[in-house]
């Protein structure tokens, strides 16, 4: 069978395979996978070995209405979802009847609140980036919840996750307490408004890794907790039914797609691209390079709890297994490069950087760290800011250049160490995807900072692929992992070439710049 290899498709409407012909039988047929993202949503059809055939892209408007305030219209979600699902098939002309599955993977964390008669939302969806519900989080912290909240769900007590956001909703959108109290309302993390609509209100429900990020879920017992929802006073009528990431998810109604195809697998985003990395063994990690960045380390069937400040979620859930991962994220990594080309101009492209870097032999001393809104895990100090370290008569653009490259590496580095410590697994090899990750430079100084191999996959939509093996594997299109790990190909490898003592000196600058940060104000210390 021809397959069409994944050539990095640039995010327009659709990508370039209109006009291939995709009309020769299959008889395996195909996977589609939905990615609905923050900043856009797609559609992507994935074959038996695992590779792009096609995907239509929709952007996504996101408001931010006040000062830390950001939220996304659902019936936007919705409907560019529904768009891309459909253009999708007409661009390939591989419709319903040659999809087995579909597949969703989605930004965690975001909720929907709608009314159960109507369907309709009563107000945008509150993505997880809005800090609006810090008051709440500080006053459960007050309270003395810290404990519950971190030995139920393995999360720390913030805004970032659903909990506080639904409670933010009931309290605050007119008439919204007596509707939830009288069992009319509804709500769900992205999957579950999409799924609900896609299957035409016939189907409530979402899986363990997106119900692990609301604060509402008990992650050993896999069950939605009362206890925690009564802490956030949400009824529990309001909540969908949790089930595995590998389940029957009900099927796609006809007008989407003619056959009516199943939704069978569901994840949230970070969750399905370690998935999608077939990081299947405990102690294996992947590290999305995208604004931000997220690592994940699977850590097996038993939690682990950080002494680190890494939060513990559910990592992959199979139809009949659990896995749980430590999960630690880096607020300001890819953006670096984005402040310096927008607000210093020191680069036009974030391409660029990689042949900047390496102009140069070295930072000689030089060091950003990018605290541009606190430092999250492993140190979580809200209030220190960003700096630049080191700087000497000799430093010049290429070597600001080449610390902002490096400073992903070096925040990488102290969470893969804090994990390590934590989950007693020594890492041989990183998985990586997401914009940055195309970056050779910081790539080949990941491998050395860290001592180990780095490895970037061929198909770079790690997250969908996720989300297609999920589905893929429980309508029996894909038979077990080890079919899924012969689809992988490698498009770049890292091996460590420096020498440790160099590496030894380069952290105990970071470590020092790190220091002078946390030490220069007072204030800053917290
Ligand atoms: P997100 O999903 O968070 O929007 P992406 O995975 O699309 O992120 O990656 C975009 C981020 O990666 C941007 O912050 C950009 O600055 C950075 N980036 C993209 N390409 C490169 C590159 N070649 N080198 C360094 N950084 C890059």
């Amino acid at each position: 069978m021809a397959t069409m290899r994944d050539t990095n498709i640039p995010s327009t409407q659709h990508d370039t395979s209109q006009g291939q012909d995709y009309s020769s039988e299959n008889s395996q047929g195909y996977i589609m996978a939905l990615d609905a993202g923050t900043t856009s949503v797609r559609a992507i059809i994935f074959d038996e070995y695992g590779c792009k055939v096609s995907q239509s892209t929709r952007e996504l408007g996101i408001s931010y209405p006040r000062p830390g305030w950001v939220q996304q219209d659902p019936v936007e979600i919705l409907s560019a979802q529904i768009a891309c699902m459909v253009e999708v098939q007409f661009v390939t002309g591989i419709h319903s009847e040659r999809i087995r599955a579909v597949g969703i993977s989605n930004q965690r964390e975001t909720v929907v609140v709608w009314d159960r008669k109507t369907g309709q939302p009563i107000y945008d969806a509150i993505v997880w980036q809005c800090r609006r519900t810090t008051p709440i989080m500080d006053a459960l912290v007050a309270d003395g919840y810290t404990e519950l909240i971190r030995n139920k769900t393995g999360l720390v007590p913030d805004a970032y996750f659903s909990g506080s956001k639904i409670k933010w909703i009931l309290e605050n959108v007119n008439g919204a307490r007596e509707m939830a109290d009288d069992g009319r309302l509804m709500c769900g993390t992205v999957d579950s408004w999409l799924i609900y609509n896609l299957t035409h209100g016939e189907v409530h429900a979402t899986d363990y890794t997106n119900a692990s990020r609301t604060m509402l879920f008990d992650i050993h017992k896999l069950r939605w907790d009362e206890e925690l929802c009564e802490m956030l006073g949400i009824p529990m009528s309001m909540l969908p039914e949790a089930r595995p990431s590998i389940s029957d998810y009900g099927l796609v109604s006809n007008d989407i797609m003619t056959n009516r195809v199943p939704i069978a697998g569901v994840a949230g985003d970070q969750q399905a691209a370690l998935f999608g990395h077939c990081c299947f063994e405990p102690g294996s990690v992947k590290n999305t390079y995208g604004t931000g960045c997220f690592l994940l380390m699977n850590t097996g069937d038993k939690p682990v709890q950080s002494e680190h400040g890494l939060v513990t979620t559910i990592g992959i859930a199979e139809s009949d297994s659990v896995d749980y991962a430590l999960e630690g994220s880096i607020f300001q990594a890819g953006s670096v490069i984005q402040w310096l080309r927008d607000e210093m101009r020191l680069i036009n492209s974030a391409e660029e950087t990689c042949e900047i870097a390496q102009s140069v032999p070295s930072t000689d001393g030089c060091y950003i760290v990018p605290a541009f809104t606190g430092l999250g895990a492993p140190w979580w100090k809200p209030r220190v800011r960003a700096s630049i370290t080191g700087i000497t008569r000799a430093t010049n653009r290429a070597t600001v250049v080449r610390a902002g490259c490096e400073s992903m590496a070096y925040q990488t580095y102290d969470i893969l160490k804090a994990m390590e410590v934590d989950s007693g697994h020594d890492v041989s090899s990183l998985e990586v995807d997401g914009g940055a990750s195309k970056n050779e430079f910081i790539m080949q100084f990941q491998a050395d900072l860290l001592n180990c191999e780095v490895i970037r996959p061929e198909v770079d939509e790690t997250t969908a692929l996720g989300a297609a093996y999920l589905a893929g594997l429980s309508v029996g299109y894909w038979q077990d992992r080890e079919e899924l790990q012969a689809n992988r190909e490698v498009a770049a490898s890292y091996q460590p070439q420096m020498d440790a003592a160099t590496r030894e000196e380069l952290l105990a600058g970071w470590r020092e710049a790190l220091r002078q940060i946390m030490s220069s104000s007072p204030s800053a210390q917290q």
